[in-house]
This record gives C-alpha cells, structure tokens and sequence, in this order.
C-alpha cells in the first residue's frame, strides 16, 4: 500500500490493554488513523462503533487494519473473518488460543497478500536488543526465568484467564518467552509442573525446565501470587559473565553492571513495526513462544492447590 497515506485501522475487543496502551500508541502515530472499533459493551470516541467484527466489516466505513485485542479464545474467528475481507492483522498476545490455529491464519495471510502480525510486546522492552547482542557474542551456559507477579493487581476481574484457552499463569510468562525465544539459542522444555486452583481451569504458578543445544540449561519458576515486590527476570550465565534481563526486559545489568535502563515503550514500537510490515507487504509470525507453552502443557505434571477467589 501507498507509503504515504494513512492506515485505516479498527480496534477489535476494547478491554484494559486496549485503554491503556492500542488508543494512547495510535493517537500519537501518524502511520495510523482510528477509523472503527468493534467490542460488545465498550466504545471508542470519535469512531465509528460496531458490537461485533462482523458487522464492522459488513459496513461501509473503510478499514485496512484491524487490531484484535480480544481474549486469546475469541481471535481466530474475529481474525479469519478479518483476513477473509482483504484486511490486515494485528494479533493481540498470545496470537491465539492454539499453536495450529495461528498456523491456518499464517497461510491464509500469505494466500490473501494481506499482512498478520503476531505482535509479542515484551520484545519491545528497551533493554532486549543489547541484551541479544551480548548474548550472541558469547555462549550462555545456565539461565533462569523468574516471573512472579499478583494477578490481583494486573488482572482484577477477569475471568477469561482462568477460563480453558485463557493461559492462566501462562498469560505474562509467555512474555518471558517471547524475550527467551528472541535472545538465547532454541530451547525445549523437559519437564513441567503445573498447579492448577482447585476451583479454575488454568494453573496459578509452574516449574519448568529447559534444555538446548550445547549443555544449555535453565529453569523457570512462575507465580501468579506473588504479593509485593514483582519479579520478571531473566537471569543467564555466560562466558563473558552473567547477565540479568531485569524489569520484563526494562533493565539490563552485565557482571554487576547497568548497561542499559530506559522508560518504555512497547505499543508505540508495536505499531512502528506493524505499519512497516503493511508497508513492505510482509508478515512477522513466530509461534516460539506458544509452542513451548503448548509443550508445557502437553508434558506438565498437574497439582491441584487451593482454590482462588478474586
Ligand atoms: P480485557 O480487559 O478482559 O479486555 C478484552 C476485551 O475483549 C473485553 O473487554 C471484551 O470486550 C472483549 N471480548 C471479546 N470476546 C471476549 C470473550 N470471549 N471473553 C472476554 N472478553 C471478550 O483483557 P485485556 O487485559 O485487555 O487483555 C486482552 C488481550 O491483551 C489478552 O490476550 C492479553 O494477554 C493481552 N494483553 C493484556 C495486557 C494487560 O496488561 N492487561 C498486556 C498486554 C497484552 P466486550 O465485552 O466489549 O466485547
């Protein structure tokens, strides 16, 4: 598409992360102008509003992109129905509720000559690239992936994450690894525990060991309890020294060390990479990180633990 002319995007599924980083990133995009949205029992102002994905599309407002920012369990229709009408997509995380239906959507993206992104936020934090540098100039031997933080605090009420498809725990730690899957050597997991409350359907906190190439080791210890200080952290023993990836990929110290602490700035680099794909009519799909939360599922020993009330 023209490299000059704005692209008409619609927001699909306006919840918290939508409020709080899509409308504040778009607003100050010049890439971009919000045309639409479409969410059941929210609207956004100055656009036009639609309750469904399906009657945004059916209508006469003209739209190029959408952004699905809906639950993981509600995107591969909404995404489907998107792509089948020639638009462009922006997939919310994770992009979607199976590894093999974000697969299908990859295709269809490519047959259609439309752009899907799946866009990972977490890879956006200020200190990941030179973190990536450094790695890639040494061999990392042992890594640990500590992310603990209180879904009461940045999950008040909401039930979908708790719901089959929601991730539980799952939903941050699949930050963590879209930072791992970015910056170490491949990775498979090799064992996983998993503790599921006794009254949900997705787990409030896991062990999980990794293994890779060359004797690389490393563990994650994931919790959605966690009450004060909040942990996201990745930790990796190398050659060159050690190396901790601190604050969701915020801070990077390097043998003791600060080398890089800059304020964020995720969503308006999401969408900066997002208008250069529809630009260059390509698309940036890696399901890394959801295959390995996948595996873990699919090898994790189940514990049941109390139950959790909001
Ligand atoms: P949310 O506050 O629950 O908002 C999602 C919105 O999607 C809902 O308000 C709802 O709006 C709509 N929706 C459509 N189908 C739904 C369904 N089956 N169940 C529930 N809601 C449905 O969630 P969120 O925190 O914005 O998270 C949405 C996505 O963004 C998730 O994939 C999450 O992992 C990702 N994300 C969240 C954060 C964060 O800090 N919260 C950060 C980064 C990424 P209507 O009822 O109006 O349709």
């Amino acid at each position: 598409m023209s490299s000059t002319k704005p692209i008409r995007i619609a927001i699909v599924g306006v919840g918290k992360i939508v409020r709080d980083q899509h409308l504040p990133a778009l607003a100050k995009n010049s890439d971009f102008e919000l045309v639409a949205a479409a969410s059941r029992n929210a609207t956004v102002d100055g656009v036009a509003n639609f309750q469904t994905i399906e009657e945004m599309l059916a209508s006469d407002v003209p739209i190029d992109a959408v952004s699905l920012c809906q639950p993981p369990q509600a995107r591969y229709l909404a995404a489907r129905a998107a792509l089948e009408a020639g638009k462009h997509v922006f997939l919310e995380k994770p992009p979607g509720a199976t590894v093999s239906e974000v697969e299908d959507l990859k295709a269809m993206a490519a047959q259609s000559g439309v752009s899907l992104f799946a866009s990972w936020h977490s890879r956006y934090a200020p200190a990941v690239e030179a973190a990536r540098s450094f790695l890639a100039g040494t061999a990392a031997r042992k890594a640990r992936f500590i992310w603990k933080e209180d879904v009461r605090k940045w999950h008040p009420g909401q039930a979908w994450i708790w719901e089959p498809g929601g991730f539980g725990v799952f939903d941050p730690f699949i930050n963590c690894l879209s930072i791992v899957t970015h910056i170490l050597p491949p990775l498979h997991v090799t064992r996983a525990e998993l503790d599921f409350p006794a009254n949900r359907d997705a787990p409030v906190a896991a062990r999980i060991d990794f293994a890779g190439a060359n004797s690389l080791a490393a563990t994650a210890e994931i919790d959605w309890l966690q009450t004060g200080p909040q942990s996201w952290d990745i930790a990796v023993e190398t050659d060159a020294g050690d190396m901790l990836l601190s604050n969701g990929g915020a801070t990077l110290t390097i043998a003791g060390k600060k080398v890089e602490d800059q304020p964020e700035r995720e969503y308006p680099a999401l969408y900066e990479r997002f208008a250069s794909i529809v630009r260059a009519g390509r698309s940036d799909v890696d399901v890394a990180p959801l295959q390995h939360v996948a595996d873990a599922f699919m090898l994790g020993k189940r514990n049941v633990v109390n139950a959790f009330f909001d």
